[in-house]
């Protein structure tokens, strides 16, 4: 099968296909065709599976078997781990990398290039001379290619070996989450987040495996029951589940046009790095993002205040080079928080700046808030993407379905998965 050519749908930020006979790119979702002469494709890395109408129908075969019935995908102790140190965590995770950062000196030492002197972490392989900017790593790091031991967390040799870079400074890091904090301030009563932003942000480049996601959910909603149909395309699922993984997801959209080769040994600055975990969490990371976050895209999208699912049917497909490190600034909550404080943990996209805020207290307060990047820049059309939710109702075999119209239909979005461009 050819590489299928895909760009975000100016109209409602859906994925829109390439379609000859239409000389254009067309969106399945709100019927925009957006002609070739507008565009210019640079080269396609992924492949995705369009909408395949036949008629005025979609056949919809990847999502046609009888749905089943929704019913919470969380771990019993899911609040538990969410709840809990994260040191604790990543101490069980990973003993000996856990002691080698906890045990982690500030070092110093002269530029070989200038003599000025040059600081930074033990834990680090790259250095920069703040003076002269010459670059320098030690020795040994330098003749054998390999970061230090017990430095990745999990197990080393499984590391992605594909990155997207930072792009946001620190600087600008902090200031997003303060901007975010200021837009809140009774939620951040009493939180000194400047301070705790000076001693606990943290770099990480956590693993990630790239899918497009369709899902086929029947609802019940007080404008009676329906079924929809959304996809989330280009979508980062987590491969390592010791962050917040909710938190994480709002960090979306990703621009996975700028990915590039990844060795730990030649990263620069105060970076954690996490090889993929193969556990019961990232088994079903999938299926609790899905399960906590499609009823708020039904809602908004058609302005619904009661949305449950009731049962469901989807499917993933994983990019051939699917599997890739992304750069994240993290501000966990408060060291020895318990569970029935409000902990506030906070994390910014390192490549566009993009910022979450997760506000949790036990099983009484679960919720989060985002603030979109200061600087908006454009993707390319590798980036994430989700389609705006639509109503269908199957009509005949083989799987073939009518989109329906009718219920009050927005094409903003809004929170979650706005269009990066507005
Ligand atoms: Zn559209
Ligand atoms: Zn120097």
């Amino acid at each position: 099968m050819e590489n299928v050519q895909i760009i975000q749908c100016d109209t409602c930020g859906g994925p829109a296909y390439a379609e000859q006979q239409l000389e254009g790119f067309f969106c399945s979702y709100c019927e925009n065709l957006m002609p070739w002469s507008s565009y210019s494709i640079t080269n396609m890395s992924f492949r995705h599976r369009p909408i395949i109408r036949v008629d005025d129908l979609w056949k919809l075969t990847h999502v046609g078997l009888p749905e089943e019935t929704v019913k919470d995908p969380r771990h019993p102790d899911e609040l538990e781990k969410r709840t809990s140190d994260t040191n604790a965590l990543l101490a069980a995770l990973d003993p000996r990398t856990a002691e080698t950062w906890e045990t982690r000196e500030w070092i110093s030492f002269p530029c070989p290039n200038c003599g000025a002197t040059i600081t930074g972490y033990s834990t680090q392989s790259v250095f920069e001379c703040a003076y002269c900017k010459n670059k320098s790593m030690p020795e040994e790091v330098f003749q054998s290619g390999k970061y230090q031991q017990d430095l990745v967390f999990g197990y080393d040799f499984n590391m992605y070996d594909l990155a997207l870079p930072f792009t946001i400074t620190e600087e600008a890091a902090k200031k997003q989450m303060l901007e975010l904090a200021s837009r809140h301030p009774g939620l951040f009563k009493g939180q000194d987040i400047a301070q705790r932003l000076e001693t606990d942000l943290q770099a990480y480049y956590l693993p990630y495996r790239l899918e497009d996601i369709s899902l086929k959910a029947t609802v019940d909603t007080e404008k009676g029951k329906f079924t929809t149909y959304h996809e989330r395309i280009n979508w980062a699922l987590p491969s390592s589940t010791t962050l917040d993984i909710y938190l994480l997801n709002e960090l979306h959209p990703w621009d996975f046009g700028s990915v590039s080769p990844f060795t730990a040994a030649f990263l620069e600055g105060d970076v954690r790095i996490f090889a993929p975990v193969n556990n019961e969490e990232r088994k079903s990371a999938l299926r609790r993002l899905l399960w906590r976050e499609t009823p708020p895209l039904i809602k908004d999208a058609f302005g619904l205040n009661k949305v449950k699912l009731l049962s469901w049917n989807y499917d993933f497909r994983r990019h051939t080079y699917a599997y890739l490190n992304l750069p994240i600034w993290f501000l966990d909550k408060q060291a020895e928080s318990s569970s029935s404080d409000l902990q506030i943990s906070m994390a910014v996209n390192g490549q566009t700046g993009k910022a979450a805020v997760l506000f949790l207290q036990g099983d009484k307060m679960d919720e989060i808030r985002v603030l979109e990047a200061e600087q908006q820049v454009e993707m390319s059309s590798e980036r994430s993407m989700v389609s705006p939710p639509v109503r269908i109702e199957y009509v005949k075999s083989p799987f073939l379905y009518r989109k329906l119209t009718g219920l009050e239909q927005k094409s903003n979005l809004g929170r979650l998965f706005g269009r990066f461009k507005r």
